[in-house]
């Protein structure tokens, strides 16, 4: 009993955050949900990813997959996928959803630190999509997909800046005026700057080799890549 309250105290999670994501679990597939923003954003990524990092025949991780959506169309891409994440039900509806689409993506319940500690330096690839500003302590999500990398392998991040326009447009315009996103969903205190994350992945022996700024336009309702960083960003890095 002591070593699993021990185990849980450790473990570099969140529980409502956690919560928030079990809650909306059955949608992950649902284009028209809550999910709707990350079905929209995944073509954009998707062509980030593959355009640097050539998806074809390489051993990719998605840490904090969800429900699949970016890991089943790596595995589309032709790359061989792991999804890992520390939501059961995310996980059980990735599982069944590949039964469906006939993706074959290794799902794991497992936290990203451990699985550094499992097997360092074996992927090509390594993607963290949205989910550094879920968690306590990001530096160690990043430091521990940077073990996880092969030397010159590619580490993606993205996440939300920090900033009063950051807030406007994915707390109050997201959440509360266009209702993308669940009211809660997101916690400005956990954003995160270019600068800190660039810091953190410096640190883990990463070298910062570019970024896009990924903006929705209300009026046409479509999100689109640019130079613009000042809300939603990616940022792609390379281990020395
Ligand atoms: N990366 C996916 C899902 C983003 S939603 C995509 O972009 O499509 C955020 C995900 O992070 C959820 O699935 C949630 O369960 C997961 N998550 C939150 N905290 C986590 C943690 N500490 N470790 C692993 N996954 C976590």
């Amino acid at each position: 009993m002591a070593t699993e309250t021990k185990t849980i105290q450790t473990l570099n999670a969140d529980t409502l955050e956690l919560q928030k994501f079990a809650e909306l679990a059955h949608k992950w597939w649902d284009k028209n949900s809550e999910f709707k923003p990350l079905h929209e954003i995944n073509p954009l990524r998707l062509a980030y990813i593959d355009g640097l990092a050539g998806l074809k025949g390489k051993r990719v991780l998605d840490v904090g997959c969800g429900g699949g959506i970016l890991s089943e169309s790596m595995y589309f891409k032709g790359a061989d996928v792991v999804g890992i994440d520390l939501g059961e039900k995310a996980l059980n509806v990735a599982k069944l959803h590949q039964l469906e689409s006939g993706a074959k993506v290794a799902y794991q319940l497992v936290s990203v630190e451990q699985l550094a500690t499992e097997q360092a330096a074996s992927f090509d690839v390594v993607t963290c999509m949205e989910m550094l500003e879920h968690v306590p302590d990001p530096e160690s999500v990043v430091a521990a997909c940077a073990r996880l990398v092969k030397p010159g392998g590619s580490v993606f991040f993205s996440t939300i800046n920090r900033n009063p326009k950051a807030y406007l447009f994915a707390v109050i315009g997201a959440e509360y005026l266009l209702n993308l996103l669940p009211k809660g969903t997101h916690d400005y205190a956990k954003f995160i700057k270019p600068s800190e994350l660039s810091s953190w992945a410096r640190h883990a022996g990463l070298n910062v080799s570019g970024m896009r700024g990924m903006s929705y336009n209300p009026i046409t309702q479509h999100y689109c890549l640019g130079d613009d960083v000042s809300v939603n960003y990616l940022m792609h890095t390379q281990l020395t």
